[in-house]
């Protein structure tokens, strides 16, 4: 875990108190903060259990900071985009385009014509009409493009449902009854080249079962594709691992990533490559807000510790019901309860409640940010994006500041 505390209960990455390395970096707060280091030994953990020919492709979406994927890059990774500007993220921090994968229902004609041009390893097909529009912009350039059909597995998982994406009322995927159309369109279609079957069952899974689960299915559409005399590159299980959030450890992506090599090889499919898409548990427990504490407020049998951190900087509390552990920077959990909330105008703006000592502390921690935690930030409230500092051996080794409030009304003036 990248937090940890010294002997004086002091918060700290790598050694050096967080409130340090805010001030090293120059930040004000709510600011992010990332243990590299960590990032680092995780994504050389899972590249390893993956062995040397398959591909942990890092859902970029997760975090799309230019230092973290650089780092998963040099350790071997590849990544699953979902948007014109990810690919461009990508390609510039040197993740190799024969591991560049791109997924989403909705792809713009240049994200498409875009990732065609680079020649990445597959477009994942969402749905049967998706794969003639692939076609048509491949044709347009003259060149032929790798896909793979996203299948809907129609398979449930026990997650927040705005997370569960591999059940049938799903938009992604394409469903096991419209395969035989989609092969069709594919076979029909010169200018494209079937490479791959892929699927994503949905997010934070505790154990590895729904997984597998899932990746029966894409084995069995694989073989059957085989079977009529396709050739076939990978298959694709998705990413999905979930991160302990303080309420029980859970499968690691190394489990995972076993289970899915034992899988597929036991459906014979020994010959094909492996790909999966980890995000959260790749940088989510690595990540942390270090928020100020501006206001308390007494009421009742209520403590309200009212923070600069927001829904604006943290979404997942007010999306998914996600609770995030939030700590005082100056002691391990104890004491009495406080009620986190934000500044932001919406009761919604809530992180629940915590033992943050008898008094208020000045500083907290909102802990395992580091997924889905900046990548979901917005301006909303007139409120700047926050920083990001980036700690390797207990230093800053990078900085981008927030643009401030000044900075933000000038963009929005012009508006
Ligand atoms: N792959 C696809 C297609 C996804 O939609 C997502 C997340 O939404 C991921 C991979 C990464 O999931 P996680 O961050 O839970 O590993």
């Amino acid at each position: 875990m990248a937090l940890e505390r010294d002997t004086n209960g002091t918060a700290c990455i790598g050694g050096t108190p967080l409130e340090s390395i805010l001030t090293d970096a120059g930040a004000v707060t709510p600011a992010y903060v990332y243990d590299l280091d960590a990032i680092v030994a995780g994504a050389r953990d899972v590249v390893r259990a993956a062995g040397g020919k398959h591909i942990v492709a890092y859902a970029v979406k997760a975090n799309t900071a230019g230092s973290i994927v650089r780092a998963v890059a040099a350790e071997g990774m590849g990544a699953d985009l979902v948007s014109g500007g990810e690919l461009e993220v990508a390609l510039a921090c040197g993740v190799p385009v024969e591991k560049i994968f791109i997924s989403g229902v909705a792809k713009t004609d240049a994200e498409l014509d875009r990732s065609i041009a680079a020649g990445v390893r597959a477009i994942q097909a969402e749905s049967v009409e998706e794969i003639d529009r692939i076609a048509a912009r491949a044709a347009a350039q003259g060149r032929t493009a790798n896909v793979s059909l996203r299948v809907n597995p129609a398979v449930m998982i026990d997650s927040h449902a705005h997370i569960a994406t591999g059940h049938d009322k799903a938009k992604f995927g394409i469903a096991i009854a419209d395969l035989d159309a989609a092969w069709w369109r594919v076979d029909a279609n010169e200018s494209v080249n079937a490479v791959g079957v892929s699927t994503h069952v949905g997010s934070m899974l505790a154990d590895t079962d729904p997984y597998v689960a899932s990746g029966t299915k894409v084995c069995e559409v694989a073989k059957a594709r085989l079977a009529a005399g396709g050739a076939l590159q990978f298959v694709d299980f998705g990413g999905g691992y979930g991160i302990d959030l303080g309420e029980g450890a859970v499968s690691t992506p190394a489990d995972f990533v076993e289970a899915s090599v034992a899988l597929k090889n036991r459906h014979g499919l020994d010959a094909l490559t492996l790909v999966v898409e980890p995000g959260r548990s790749i940088v989510g427990s690595h990540g942390m807000v270090v928020a100020r504490v501006l206001q308390t407020k007494a009421s009742g049998e209520r403590r309200w510790a009212m923070i600069d951190a927001g829904m604006n900087d943290v979404l997942r509390p007010a999306l998914y019901g996600a609770r995030h552990r939030i700590e005082s920077l100056a002691q391990a959990p104890c004491g009495k309860e406080w009620r986190v909330v934000g500044p932001v105008c919406e009761s919604a703006d809530d992180f629940g409640d915590f033992n943050l000592g008898e008094t208020a502390p000045e500083m907290v921690v909102i802990r395992d940010t580091g997924a889905y935690g900046f990548s979901m930030a917005s301006e909303y409230n007139g409120r700047a994006l926050p920083a990001e500092i980036f700690v390797s051996g207990g230093r800053v080794v990078g900085y981008s500041p927030s643009p401030g409030a000044s900075e933000w009304a000038r963009r929005r003036l012009n508006a």
